[in-house]
């Protein structure tokens, strides 16, 4: 069996729709797909529609959190399966958070305007293709200008990642997880201990977390070193968490390909059994 848990479509910032999603997964033979797009559930209808009869569809997200712990505030993913997706409090939250993530990247467009950048707000929109508007596809916008070569450079210090970055609301952590919760969803810490992405939470929020009804931790990812790998499977062996691997694909706008990190079907199964919100579509 080979699983895949964490995969993002045009729904939010990936390049594959949603139906390209599901039938890439299918040619890279994976048995066990999951859509899990920035703070929306968009993708689902259309991925479950185009889902290749051999390919189990996994239904989730994966929610832009803040840990209020620390000033400044941590930014975190949490991912969320089989939730849910009508849940009252979890959809308007949901919402905010994708109001807050258009309404910055409006801004970040005018304040490169304002600099000159030959960038507009029609063009990064249209490059979302009706999924929420966020940084990656401003950064497209830089990359057809010709001012950075790719996204990787256009997150650096000089433009987005902290020249033309813009502050954001999201979800309290402890608040998503008892949303996701509530929803009959499983929450999973994304890549917890990717340091590239900013400073990283302590091991005692992870405690705290689990504690809230936290219910796994992502270790195989490749924004993990192999030694951070290890540390988060101690940490969740210790916790009683389980683990997963998944490759974070975004189509072309990184390297990283479908199947390239994997979830042993113990974990899945887990996940599914502790999951009440909507099933698994599939064989
Ligand atoms: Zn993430
Ligand atoms: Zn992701």
């Amino acid at each position: 069996m080979r699983i895949d848990l964490h995969a993002h479509s045009t729904a939010s910032d990936g390049t594959l729709t949603p139906a390209g999603l599901v039938a890439a997964g299918a040619e890279a033979g994976l048995d066990v797909l999951a859509i899990t797009d920035h703070d929306t559930t968009a993708g689902w209808a259309p991925a479950g529609e185009a889902r290749p009869a051999g390919l189990a569809l996994v239904r989730g997200a994966e929610l832009s959190c803040r840990w209020y712990g620390r000033s400044p505030a941590i930014p975190l993913h949490l991912l969320a399966y089989l939730f849910d997706p009508t849940a009252p409090a979890l959809v308007a939250e949901l919402a905010r958070v994708r109001g807050s993530r258009e309404e910055r990247a409006r801004r970040t467009v005018e304040r490169l305007r304002a600099d000159g950048v030959d960038v507009t707000w029609d063009e990064v929109r249209g490059y979302a293709a009706g999924g929420t508007v966020g940084r990656p596809h401003v950064a497209l916008a830089l990359i057809r200008a010709g001012l950075v070569a790719d996204t990787d450079e256009a997150f650096e210090d000089r433009w987005l990642g902290e020249r033309y970055r813009l502050p954001k609301e999201d979800t309290d952590v402890f608040a998503a997880v008892r949303l996701v919760r509530e929803a009959g969803g499983v929450p999973v810490f994304a890549h917890p201990r990717a340091t590239k992405r900013g400073t990283v939470v302590p091991d005692s929020l992870i405690v705290e977390l689990a504690a809230a009804g936290l219910f796994g931790l992502e270790a195989d990812h490749e924004a993990h070193s192999p030694a951070e790998r290890e540390h988060v499977r101690g940490l969740a062996a210790e916790l009683g968490l389980v683990v997963t691997g998944s490759s974070d694909f975004h189509g072309s706008h990184k390297q990283v390909k479908l199947g390239a990190f994997t979830t042993e079907p113990a974990a899945f199964e887990a996940i599914v059994a502790a999951a009440s919100g909507v099933p698994v579509l599939g064989p």
